[in-house]
């Protein structure tokens, strides 16, 4: 099983937590605690992760009365576990949207994916969250193949001759190395509008931020049943203690739609995909100047893509788990060995943080954004890539429960589409990630 999830499983111990708890942070009080007693409201919120928190911002910022509600404490799902990769990038590339969809959309969609940014960079801003250190210094895509390499670099003469962005910049062989400290690349593009954040004081940061303007976030508060009023448009959202009513409900449960029967039709958009994290000790001395020194997040092309970063002076090392379970401690020590296959020099470095979470995987590898029915927007399946995008959509979110008409390019969605045989895809996913571990084991 892929997703066997429950809202009473505990916050993973991961390296957020640890400095969040060592900075105070996990003291200061987000929400309003449990919802103890009935309520109405213009709009409910499900989720109290980016998505949803996005989502009430814009709501508030336009004056519509809102609740959030979150089965867990704010922050609990991925927007507290991530990587803090800060990117303004789709899984699917501009050139191929403008292959596949003309290059009006890889326009629209190339605006939405910078605007992504824009966004974090004024939530941090607008709350204070200084704490989250977020850090503009790119994004490096490191080449495993001299064809992986050209492809990157095809990718971004492309974007910049026809999208007029010159953020995309090739590094050769040895700039790579410089950049990463590792032999195990040929090059790579950096993007410069990216960076990294810490995800879990981000998090709690706008959930503080709306809480002060009046925004109530009610954390062990799972809807448990969402019913539709009979005669006007509306929703009963039903949780253990008490009711809210709604003319509109925003549903942000993404990846972890499953914790309640209310929100499982969402979970089937999805292919949940496990991705683990591990995290080093502090690293001595000359490791710590000769690893990533530029503070830039690092991805590479191998279809199981790895990724990495610095942070607390660690070194943090990510990639995608079809094979464990969350809670479970199968793929860390795979990832350590990637790790040290990339960086021979952290062998005897010892780690000190395991934790993982799961992502929302689409079908087309894109966010969907939409109605499902004339009372309920939903916005999910970030693809692993929600940092930024997910700050943005939730706000587009609560813009169509208004009635407006953002524009959301290829990530809008008319209605639920349900991931075909939704039923098979542990199974399935096992499948195409070991078939892809081969591919590249050899390294094609
Ligand atoms: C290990 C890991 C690493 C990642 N790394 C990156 C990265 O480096 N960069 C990047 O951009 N993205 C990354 N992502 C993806 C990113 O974290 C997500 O796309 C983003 O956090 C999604 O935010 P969200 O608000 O939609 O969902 P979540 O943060 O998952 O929030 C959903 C919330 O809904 C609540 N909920 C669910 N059902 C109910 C219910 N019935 N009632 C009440 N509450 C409910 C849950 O408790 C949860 O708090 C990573 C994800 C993981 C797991």
């Amino acid at each position: 099983m892929l997703a066997p999830l429950a809202s009473t499983s505990p916050q993973p111990d991961s390296l957020w937590r640890h400095l969040a708890a060592r900075t105070g942070t996990l003291d200061l009080p987000v929400g309003a605690g449990q919802l103890a007693s009935d309520l109405q409201t213009e709009v409910a919120i499900v989720g109290a992760g980016y998505s949803g928190l996005a989502a009430a911002y814009a709501l508030s910022r336009r004056g519509v009365p809102c609740v959030v509600l979150d089965a867990n404490p704010v922050g609990w799902g991925a927007s507290g576990r991530n990587g803090g990769v800060v990117s303004s990038k789709f899984r699917l590339s501009f050139p191929f949207i403008a292959t596949h969809y003309g290059l009006d959309v890889a326009k629209r969609m190339h605006r939405l994916a910078h605007e992504g940014v824009r966004v974090v960079e004024s939530f941090v801003d607008e709350f204070a969250i200084a704490g989250a250190e977020f850090e503009h210094t790119g994004s490096l895509r490191c080449a495993h193949t001299e064809r992986a390499l050209a492809a990157c670099i095809a990718e971004a003469d492309w974007v910049r001759t026809s999208l007029g962005d010159r953020t995309m910049k090739p590094l050769t062989r040895a700039q790579t190395e410089e950049e990463t400290g590792s032999k195990g690349f040929v090059g790579g593009v950096l993007s410069e509008d990216a960076g990294t954040i810490l995800p879990l004081e981000y998090v709690l940061g706008i959930a503080r931020g709306l809480a002060a303007r009046g925004v109530a976030i009610h954390e062990s508060t799972p809807v448990v049943a969402m019913e539709r009023t009979r005669g006007v448009p509306g929703v009963v959202l039903r949780t253990p203690a008490a009711t809210v009513r709604a003319k509109q409900v925003i549903v942000a449960t993404n990846a972890y739609s499953g914790i309640t029967q209310a929100t499982s039709a969402y979970q089937r958009e999805l292919v949940p995909f496990r991705s683990a994290m591990i995290a080093t000790e502090r690293l001595p001395a000359a490791l710590d100047a000769k690893l990533m020194t530029a503070r830039r997040s690092y991805t590479e092309t191998r279809r199981m893509m790895k990724w990495f970063r610095r942070a607390d002076g660690r070194m943090l090392f990510g990639g995608r788990d079809a094979f464990g379970k969350e809670g479970q401690n199968t793929g860390f020590e795979a990832l350590r060995r990637a790790m040290i296959a990339l960086f021979p020099d952290l062998a005897g470095v010892p780690i000190s943080f395991r934790w993982s979470g799961y992502v929302g995987m689409t079908f087309n590898a894109l966010p969907h954004v939409g109605r499902s029915d004339d009372a309920t927007v939903f916005c999910l399946g970030y693809n692993g890539a929600g940092v930024a995008m997910a700050s943005l959509v939730g706000q587009h979110a609560a813009a169509l429960a208004l009635g407006e008409t953002p524009d959301l390019a290829l990530l809008a969605q008319d209605g639920l589409r349900p991931v075909p045989l939704h039923s098979l895809r542990a199974p399935g996913v096992r499948l195409v990630a070991a078939w892809y571990q081969f591919l590249d084991a050899v390294g094609v």
